[in-house]
């Protein structure tokens, strides 16, 4: 019988720990079949970003409507959108989405060693464009402010964001806590009519390279086989879990979580 289908919009890790080398491996081990429209590639490895390259737009728009025009797509992911410019052309090729297709944004900005993934001036453009088209959008503390435009002072600055999130047009927001101290990592989402805690031990391993897209990649999975959303990111805080305290070394850097766990 044929999978789901969904598509990640995002840039290339030439590591393999990230971007859409994480979403297709995301998407295999949870039971759809993965397909991609590259934003950007990078030159990548477990010490950093050395180099990044958008792709031009019509390039973009090319694989997209390769995709699905052809194809179809039941659910969608987006991720390094590198500049305002690929957030406009983003936007525009989502706004042709047949009606009712799910889209799962993550507000990608920098990477975990500190490099950016999107231009300086690029969020308003993700505020403006992309988060009123997001049926699930994924920010952790770092993307919070700049995505939200509401700055974070304070614990009670995150419900503020999340509401001004979901004020701009967002239908669910999920606030990722994987950045704060502690030993559990609590991510709350937060919709209509809904705040509800997603908790989970800490995993003592510092190879989390990949993180955020998986989470992002598998909540878009299981709401393409049918989750509704709370219970589509249910599943992906449990598989990301596992990929994190599965992550490995590789090189000598931060290695990737585990797809295979
Ligand atoms: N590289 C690409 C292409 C990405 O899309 C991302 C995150 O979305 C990263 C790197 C950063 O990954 P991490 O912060 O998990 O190291």
């Amino acid at each position: 019988m044929r999978p789901p289908r969904v598509l990640t919009i995002a840039g290339s890790d030439s590591g393999g720990g990230a971007g859409i080398q994480a979403d297709l491996k995301a998407m295999l081990a949870n039971g759809v079949h993965g397909m991609s429209v590259l934003t950007a590639i990078t030159a990548q490895n477990s010490l950093g970003v050395q180099g990044a390259w958008e792709l031009p737009a019509e390039q973009v728009r090319a694989q997209f409507r390769s995709v699905v025009d052809d194809i179809g797509v039941d659910a969608v992911k987006t991720g390094m959108l590198a500049s305002e410019s690929m957030v406009r052309v983003v936007a525009e090729l989502l706004r042709t989405l047949p009606d009712g297709v799910p889209v799962v944004v993550d507000p990608v900005s920098v990477s975990k060693h500190g490099d950016p993934l999107l231009a300086a001036d690029a969020m308003e453009a993700v505020r403006s464009d992309i988060v009123p088209l997001a049926t699930v959008l994924t920010p952790n503390l770092t993307e919070l402010g700049p995505v939200s435009g509401v700055e974070q002072r304070t614990v009670e600055d995150r419900e503020l964001a999340a509401k001004e999130l979901l004020h701009a047009g967002a239908a669910w927001v999920l606030v990722k806590g994987g950045h704060d101290e502690g030993d559990t990592s609590v991510d709350v989402l937060h919709g209509p009519g809904v705040r509800r805690a997603y908790s989970a031990a800490r995993a003592d391993n510092r190879h989390t390279h990949g993180t955020g897209c998986t989470l992002a990649s598998t909540i878009a999975s299981y709401v393409a086989r049918g989750y509704d959303v709370p219970a589509a990111v249910g599943a992906a805080k449990e598989y990301v879990t596992g990929a994190i305290e599965a992550g490995f070394a590789l090189g000598d850097g931060i290695g990737p979580v585990d797809h295979a766990w």
